[in-house]
């Protein structure tokens, strides 16, 4: 059994302020809705419940943590889905995620998912320019590749390798798929290195 598979849901916050103290190691999930955030979640701690949390109705915009151990922890950041959510709220959304990832020192990493069919859309552009600024490292899952032929896949993997030239070696991808549950072993990797990091 993975340490993953070990997750528990440790509480839900609707403010920075609430998060737990600043220790240990976070390591968070952020993806524009219906990118497959939950079921890479799920797939990665092969618990259903902990990501359905995240979709209660209610607490979408909320910052769902899971613990790992005493020390390790993953969190489940809102997102927003598409360009018909109002300017003002993309806003005040994006300024809350950068002040997250500036002020928390225990952040030592992000996962980005996308759908591989629509990879670095303008949400995922914000991101990476957020953490970029405060240098987070981030690795992005192209999800749903068991949805792309593998010659698809090729070709959206040298696009998205050119679009992230501007970010340099913060910033890392790979192909993933939940449903298939394919490229668990690859993220585990990137997450273990992460969490040991001191
Ligand atoms: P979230 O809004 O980002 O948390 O996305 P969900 O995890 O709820 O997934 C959105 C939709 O995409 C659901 O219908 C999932 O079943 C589907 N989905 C998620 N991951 C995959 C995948 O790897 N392959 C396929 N084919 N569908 C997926």
């Amino acid at each position: 059994m993975s340490s993953y598979q070990k997750a528990t849901f440790l509480l839900s916050v609707a403010n920075l302020t609430q998060l737990p103290p600043d220790e240990g190691t976070e390591i968070a999930f952020i993806g524009r809705s219906n990118a497959g955030k939950s079921s890479v979640i799920n797939t990665l701690t092969h618990n259903k419940n902990l990501a359905r949390v995240s979709k209660t109705p209610g607490r979408t915009q909320f910052i769902n943590l899971f613990t790992l151990d005493k020390t390790k922890r993953l969190a489940d950041l809102p997102g927003y889905g598409y360009a018909r959510v109002p300017a003002e709220v993309r806003e005040q959304w994006t300024d809350r995620m950068e002040a997250y990832f500036q002020e928390r020192e225990c952040l030592k990493g992000l996962i980005l998912v996308m759908d591989i069919r629509h990879p670095l859309q303008e949400f995922d552009q914000n991101i990476l320019e957020g953490s970029s600024q405060c240098e987070l490292p981030v690795h992005i899952l192209l999800n749903k590749a068991d949805k792309l032929t593998p010659n698809q896949i090729r070709q959206t993997e040298q696009l998205v390798k050119k679009g992230l030239e501007p970010y340099g070696k913060l910033v890392s991808f790979q192909t993933f798929s939940a449903l298939k549950k394919d490229g668990v072993k690859k993220l585990e990797h990137v997450l273990d290195q992460w969490f040991s990091i001191k």
